[in-house]
């Protein structure tokens, strides 16, 4: 019950063990394509460049920056947490200039001062944030965020690497153009792939790029010959086979349940954690109308030893929860409620070891 990565279900961990056949085999094209369109129903996009890069979270984030920022572009970059840090560097590493746009840990992106920012840098090429930061178990405004970019002929790029199977991600609904997310949070499937989606205007932006990326890997012209729609699929690089097996299974998974009915269980043992939390005298972090069901940051107790009880609730009870990370480090507990390890066999469990080892 941590930040991740989350239990996977024995079906996927199944799915994982089955035989490794060739990267270009048919029958690992026809599995490909389920992927993709599984990809469309869990981001809810009809965007035909939308696949699983062959990396963990931080290479969807890097194929998102190379492909869109170029030396001299100007990018709002918002910052609630580690994540939007990240992001910073990034652009930096792109040639470009990052403008950022700071918000206390534990608060959502002030759509105000991103206004501002807009305001003052008009040419700025992108606007990038993330929907749901795992450091501070904040939710911000992606649709507002989104339409604030197109209202300023800028592009979006969106992290969702914790919302995806947790909370409400659309895509088409929000206007985003470029996105990215991980395997191993809400989808419960092994770390190591980054499913990603790129809008329209991200797709123009990339074919009218006047350099060529300087990353190989990420070069999205070049992964489209492999991903890509129509065309004849070339080798571009061995896909991890087994791990994609994994991931059709977790998103098939993932279309049984419904996206809804997701997002309801992780609200739905969400709010039996935090009354169970509050019951026990602790307080949460975030406000109410901001928090992630999937992610909760608690505060540390007067007098609680953070390490040793973390500590103990793993030796003791087999259970992992989180530290706090940067400005929170220290100052609060993160307790995940991700994808298969949302459930209330695992909530009953928290409150109980917690309660044990906290008295
Ligand atoms: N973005 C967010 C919001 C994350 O939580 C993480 C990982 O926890 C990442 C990006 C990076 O993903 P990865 O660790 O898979 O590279």
């Amino acid at each position: 019950m941590g930040p991740g990565p989350s239990d996977v279900s024995p079906r996927v961990l199944e799915a994982l063990g089955r035989p490794t056949i060739g990267h270009l085999d048919p029958e690992f094209v026809g599995l490909m394509d389920e992927i993709k369109s599984l990809l469309h129903y869990a981001f809810q996009t009809n965007n035909e460049l939308t696949l699983p890069v062959s990396a963990p979270g931080s290479a969807g984030m890097e194929a998102c920056f190379v492909n869109l920022v170029s030396p001299g572009d100007t990018v709002i970059v918002c910052q609630n947490g580690v994540f939007g840090g990240r992001m910073k560097e990034n652009v930096e590493r792109c040639g470009g200039t990052a403008v950022m746009v700071e918000d206390e840990w534990g608060q959502p992106i002030d759509i105000a001062k991103v206004k501002a920012a807009f305001e003052q840098y008009p040419t700025a090429k992108v606007l990038a944030f993330v929907h749901a930061e795992t450091s501070t178990g904040v939710q911000s405004d992606a649709k507002a965020l989104c339409q604030l970019a197109t209202d300023n002929h800028a592009l979006s790029i969106v992290d969702t690497v914790t919302s995806v199977g947790g909370i409400n991600v659309d895509i088409d609904g929000w206007g985003a153009d470029a996105v990215y997310s991980g395997t191993q949070k809400c989808l419960s499937c092994v770390p190591g792939i980054s499913p990603v989606s790129f809008g329209p205007r991200a797709v123009a932006a990339i074919q009218n790029r006047e350099h060529k990326v300087q990353s190989w890997f990420l070069d999205m012209q070049l992964v489209m010959g492999y991903w890509g729609g129509n065309t004849k699929r070339a080798y571009h690089h061995t896909a991890p086979v087994n791990a994609m097996y994994a991931l059709h299974e977790s998103l098939l998974m993932l279309k049984e349940e419904g996206l809804e009915n997701a997002w309801q269980r992780h609200q739905t043992h969400h709010d039996a954690l935090v009354a169970g939390l509050e019951a026990m005298g602790l307080s949460m972090v975030v406000d109410k109308a901001h928090r992630l069901p999937q992610l909760n940051l608690v505060n540390l107790p007067e007098g609680a030893d953070d390490a040793a009880v973390r500590a103990a609730l793993l030796s003791e009870y087999s259970l992992e929860i989180g530290a706090g990370l940067g400005a929170l480090a220290g100052k609060a507990w993160r307790i995940g409620l991700m994808g298969h390890a949302c459930s209330k066999k695992n909530v009953v469990l928290c409150l109980s070891a917690l309660d044990n080892v906290l008295s």
